[in-house]
């Protein structure tokens, strides 16, 4: 078994380890430590890729808009293929859903955001849409798609290249703590750090209860996509992403294929998700109803986890009843989106700082995160 410290253990190589450990890397010495045998297997390898500034809570859509810049405009040598292509996301209305577009459309930070557009001119942009479904959408302009690889790799070698390491079959089976740190074991190595940052996705409360640090109640929900072939013929490269108000279905263009989903949120234990079959006949069902699509077939399908605090926005910080221990989780669906910015500010936070100025002019506030507003209450319920 061998032994040794750095600084910063990074448990978790998903985007938000990696990102947050190339951060620190350019002045700690970081070890990031991955269960798998390689990183992005779980939730990060299975997104629908979307970057979208008007999806999710408040604090969401901050952390999203403070991504913009680096995910349109890398450092230079960070990526060495474009990391987001421009994609419209068009959210539709069937005429019963016309009072929830207009609801959506009125926020602050939406309207802004978005065009307007009439059934017929969203089925000028996507032409399978069902006359006598739609009724009315609206279009996100400067939304896109991520190519996550891209995004995760360059913060993997970013990594490496400032002297940091990346250690795969390396489940962290015990954390203790130390007069100065924490002691992080896996099954081949001891490492002692001063900081530990709990980056373990649907895992995060496990590794919590590992460490002896109160949980935040994340709760894992499953969620399914699949792949069908567009149909033959059509332009289907160029149509925006087309997202149900209700989130009740969505699709989009996928390497001259189409990807759809029911948009399940099925409670879930951490695991290594499997989609049902049921979850994927009403993915077929519900894009079926809404536009000319037939399916035929299934060409892959998959299931990830989006795991959500109870206010379903990401926990960031350090623990009030732990010295050294560091949350960076509850990403629900927007972990890449918000990776950038997560990064950045998880790294500042790690070293004792405030909200960095170019994330707080988005409206990034750390105090939103901090993941003392589920530990006390979970500890004034328990108290009950
Ligand atoms: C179907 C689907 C669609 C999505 N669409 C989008 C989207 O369009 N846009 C968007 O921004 N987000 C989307 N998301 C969400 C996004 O994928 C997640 O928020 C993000 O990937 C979370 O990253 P993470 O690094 O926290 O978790 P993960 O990628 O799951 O990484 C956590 C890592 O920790 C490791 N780990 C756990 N326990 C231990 C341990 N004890 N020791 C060592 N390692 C451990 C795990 O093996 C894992 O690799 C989607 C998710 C799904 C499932």
């Amino acid at each position: 078994m061998s032994k040794t410290t750095a600084d910063v253990v990074v448990i978790g190589a998903g985007i938000a380890g990696a990102s947050v450990a190339a951060a620190l890397a350019q002045t700690q010495d970081v070890i990031v430590l991955e269960r798998e045998s390689f990183p992005g297997m779980h939730s990060t390898g299975r997104s629908a890729a979307l970057f979208s500034e008007i999806y999710g809570s408040g604090p969401i859509r901050a952390l999203s808009r403070a991504s913009r810049k680096f995910l349109y405009s890398p450092p230079q040598g960070f990526a060495d293929a474009a990391i987001v292509r421009p994609r419209g996301a068009m959210h539709i209305a069937s005429a019963a859903q016309l009072a929830k577009l207009e609801a959506f459309c009125a926020l602050p930070d939406v309207a802004p955001a978005i065009r307007r557009l009439t059934a017929a001119q969203a089925r000028a942009e996507c032409p399978i849409l069902q006359e006598d479904y739609i009724a009315g959408a609206a279009v996100e302009t400067g939304s896109a798609d991520v190519d996550v690889d891209v995004l995760h790799q360059g913060w993997l070698r970013q990594l490496k290249a400032r002297g940091g390491e990346l250690l795969v079959n390396a489940e962290v089976v015990r954390l203790s703590r130390q007069p100065t740190g924490w002691l992080v074991e896996t099954p081949d190595a001891q490492i002692e750090a001063r900081v530990v940052i709990n980056a373990a996705g649907a895992w995060a409360d496990v590794v919590a209860r590992l460490a002896g640090v109160k949980t935040v109640g994340l709760q894992p929900n499953r969620r399914t996509a699949l792949i069908v072939s567009a149909p033959e013929g059509s332009n289907s490269d160029e149509w925006p992403m087309v997202i149900d108000v209700d989130e009740q279905f969505y699709f989009r263009p996928d390497a001259g294929a189409l990807l759809l989903s029911p948009g399940d949120e099925t409670p879930s234990d951490p695991c290594d998700a499997q989609p049902e079959e049921l979850d994927i006949a009403i993915a077929v069902d519900r894009v079926q109803g809404a536009t000319t699509l037939e399916v035929h077939r299934i060409r892959r399908s998959w299931a990830g986890l989006r795991s959500f605090v109870a206010d379903r926005s990401p926990v960031v910080g350090y623990a009030p009843d732990a010295p050294g221990f560091f949350w960076l989780a509850g990403q629900g669906g927007y972990g890449i989106q918000t990776a950038p910015a997560m990064g950045a500010l998880a790294c500042a936070l790690v070293l004792g700082q405030s909200t960095p100025d170019d994330l707080a002019q988005f409206g990034v506030n750390a105090d939103d995160l901090r993941p003392g507003r589920f530990i006390e209450s979970l500890a004034s319920a328990q108290d009950d």
